[in-house]
């Protein structure tokens, strides 16, 4: 990685709420086997509390009664606080969803720092990085995230038939840490049940109704796709893979189809990732594309603004896109204003929306000057 971090400095409201995500994610991940939460809670969620009970006080607001109560105020929107956060964030938004962490929650609880999804993330691809990049194999690189991104749920048998698998041999290790054991609390009569939308499993609310842990699919409507006996012994993607690879990674393989189809030369994660894709034109010329799924597109700017250069420039390119999926734009209309609003990005580097590079593609191939 040729790209630097700078941290920038969170707002008091700003960091109450990501101490609060990141205890709210903490405790999810505590309880998800189905055991009711145990004192103490996550030091996070008792800081953020303590931070957020300051902020009602000076506003002459009734504060949370402690950690249950802070909790419930989870399922609210965050409109309904009382902080303060820039106009541009999505306030439209709660961090719970029938006690399921969100999107949103997410995306607060790696507004800074580490959390220790990312953490453990950022450690395995390094760590499958340093294996291809030793063997000489950045196939294998390539072949490992198809995997996470494609079957993001496995039974054991499967595992160790990928593991056979002649690209993905070397990374054996990588792959089985990248997959847990699917929690209990999840089947029903021993049966998993997958979302036919993404292939995660499906979760249980407190009532037993079957939902997707994506919420994404929650709001897009979604059905109940492959069923797999608990017996097989089914595991499923950690939760970091899962949202930092898997979740991004299916939006990037769609645009590489669409690309392809196009004719175009596109290329993965080039460079062990320096960023998504690569795309060359008959005349010569490349464009990088770096896709971005968010729900937040100031979260989002915030991200984006810590890194330098925002998209490396190794391989080289002309020009480069942050590219949004469309369905972004339907959720929220000023998605692109908002994040355009927090980011300072060269001429070079444009942001848009899935279709709208589509038709910069297009119309650069239909360029006569732009052919070979
Ligand atoms: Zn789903």
């Amino acid at each position: 990685m040729t790209a630097t971090y700078n941290e920038p400095a969170l707002s008091f409201d700003e960091l109450t709420l990501h101490l609060i995500a990141s205890g709210v994610i903490k405790l999810y991940e505590k309880v998800k086997d189905g055991a009711a939460p145990t004192l103490p809670y996550p030091k996070e969620l008792q800081r953020g509390l303590d931070r957020l009970v300051l902020s009602c006080l000076r506003q002459a607001e009734n504060p949370p009664q402690g950690v249950p109560d802070l909790l419930a105020w989870c399922q609210k929107p965050l409109s309904n606080w009382p902080i303060k956060l820039s106009e541009d964030a999505d306030t439209a938004n709660k961090l719970l969803d029938d006690q399921i962490p969100t999107g949103i929650c997410d995306e607060w609880a790696i507004a800074s720092g580490d959390v220790e999804a990312e953490a453990i993330q950022k450690q395995l691809l390094l760590n499958v990085m340093q294996v291809c990049k030793s063997d000489d194999a950045p196939d294998a690189y390539v072949a490992f995230r198809r995997l996470l991104i494609s079957q993001p749920v496995l039974t054991e048998f499967e595992l160790l038939q990928h593991c056979l698998n002649d690209s993905l041999q070397i990374l054996e290790a990588q792959i089985k840490t990248a997959y847990e054991l699917v929690p209990e609390s999840c089947a029903v009569n021993g049966q998993l049940h997958c979302c036919s939308n993404c292939g995660n499993i499906m979760l249980r609310t407190v009532k037993g109704d079957l939902i997707c842990a994506e919420d994404r699919c929650r709001t897009q409507g979604f059905k109940v796709g492959r069923q797999v006996s608990q017996k097989e012994g089914v595991l499923w993607l950690k939760r970091g893979p899962r949202r930092f690879v898997a979740a991004p990674g299916r939006a990037e393989l769609r645009l590489a189809d669409k690309l392809e189809e196009l004719e175009l030369e596109v290329k993965l994660w080039p460079n062990f990732d320096s960023y998504d894709l690569r795309i060359v034109f008959p005349d010569g010329d490349a464009w990088a594309i770096d896709v971005k799924d968010w729900k937040d597109p100031f979260l989002l700017a915030r991200k984006v603004k810590q890194q330098e250069p925002p998209i490396p420039s190794d391989p080289p390119w002309t020009q480069a896109y942050f590219v949004f999926p469309d369905d972004r734009k339907q959720q929220r209309s000023d998605y692109k204003r908002a994040f355009c609003n927090h980011t300072r990005l060269p001429k070079q580097i444009k942001a848009k929306f899935e279709k709208e590079l589509i038709k910069d593609v297009k119309r650069k191939l239909e360029d006569p000057s732009s052919r070979s």
